[in-house]
């Protein structure tokens, strides 16, 4: 039987002001990510639900304002606190507080995930010659490298924060320490990414509860993140457990889920057009086939994907065999 996942079970609305957002930075402060004056409306969506390899997404961001932007426009805010801005004139005057996050927020998570994800594709190929740029052992300790990062348009360069200490201490617990193969940094990593997903959950946490779930009438776990940031490391978090899997889309090339044993690794919306382009060209596939031409003269002549033209020929082999 399907045993749900907490995830299944896990709450957020996302919020996108209709009018979008746009960068500004008030006198004297940091740069924000504040909501276009004049929305009315905002268009709710459940990234959960809707988008689960939205993490995978943030941290291919490029680290530009127009790169953030965009996101914001489709996902909206990390956080969405809020700025206080001053509106009217000097002498008739009120405050009022737009919803937006610092720059600099933006910039520091994608450069988390963005190596997380790196060291994580990386521990899950074994590739110890790569995770090697960022761990090694010195005097029976684990160093963990950090990152330093200057950002475009901002002196301040960001350093991770050093979970050397955190990662020597799990790791001296004696069930563990036992454990330990002499100069292997596998493990290391392991707790690595252990510690630093732990510590993005205790800054953007998801409440926990429970929930009955309706399929079998069982009380079973759920988590309501407090914000976007919240839902983006409670994916990752689920990613790495192993709960959550991804893989780029064979269709669009962005991230999407997939369950194991699911034949078509794609979004809905691109499986329905890939199938579409399938059976218009089809036919012609097959007369080009028929006539002699090669996958690559076919894919060439109908300006199509080589993997639909593959995809058309195996089933109409099978058939025609
Ligand atoms: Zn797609």
């Amino acid at each position: 039987m399907h045993e749900p996942k907490p995830i299944e079970h896990s709450i957020f609305m996302g919020q996108v002001a209709d009018n979008g957002y746009q960068i500004q930075t008030p006198a004297g402060t940091t740069s924000y990510l504040l909501e276009k004056p004049g929305s009315t409306k905002y268009k709710t969506y459940e990234p959960l639900v809707e988008n689960p390899a939205l993490f995978a997404e943030f941290a291919e961001l490029e680290p530009t304002k127009e790169a953030i932007t965009d996101f914001a426009n489709k996902y909206g805010l990390l956080i969405g606190k809020g700025y206080p801005v001053v509106k009217g004139s000097k002498s008739n005057f009120s405050t009022a507080v737009t919803p937006g996050d610092p720059v600099l927020i933006w910039f520091n998570e994608i450069a988390h995930m963005k190596a997380l994800m790196t060291i994580w594709r990386h521990y899950l190929e074994q590739n110890k010659e790569a995770l090697a740029q960022w761990f090694y052992w010195e005097n029976g300790q684990i160093k963990c490298v950090p990152l330093t990062k200057t950002y475009p348009g901002d002196n301040s360069p960001y350093a991770w924060h050093d979970f050397s200490q955190s990662v020597n201490n799990l790791l001296a617990i004696p069930k563990v320490a036992a454990q330990i193969i002499p100069g292997d940094i596998l493990l290391p990593v392991k707790i690595f990414v252990m510690t630093v997903v732990n510590d993005k959950l205790v800054q953007y946490p998801a409440l926990a509860q429970i929930t009955i779930n309706v399929n079998g009438l069982i009380l079973a776990p759920k988590f309501q993140p407090k914000n976007l940031l919240s839902v983006l490391w409670f994916q990752f978090s689920r990613y790495v457990i192993g709960e959550l899997k991804v893989t780029p889309c064979i269709v669009c090339g962005g991230w999407v889920e997939f369950t194991d044993g699911k034949k078509m690794k794609a979004h809905p919306a691109c499986s329905n057009r890939w199938r579409v382009k399938k059976s218009r060209i089809r036919p012609d596939v097959l007369r080009l086939h028929a006539e002699g031409k090669t996958v690559s003269e076919i894919t060439l002549a109908l300006n199509a994907d080589r993997r639909m033209v593959l995809q058309i020929l195996e089933v109409a082999n099978g058939r025609f065999n």
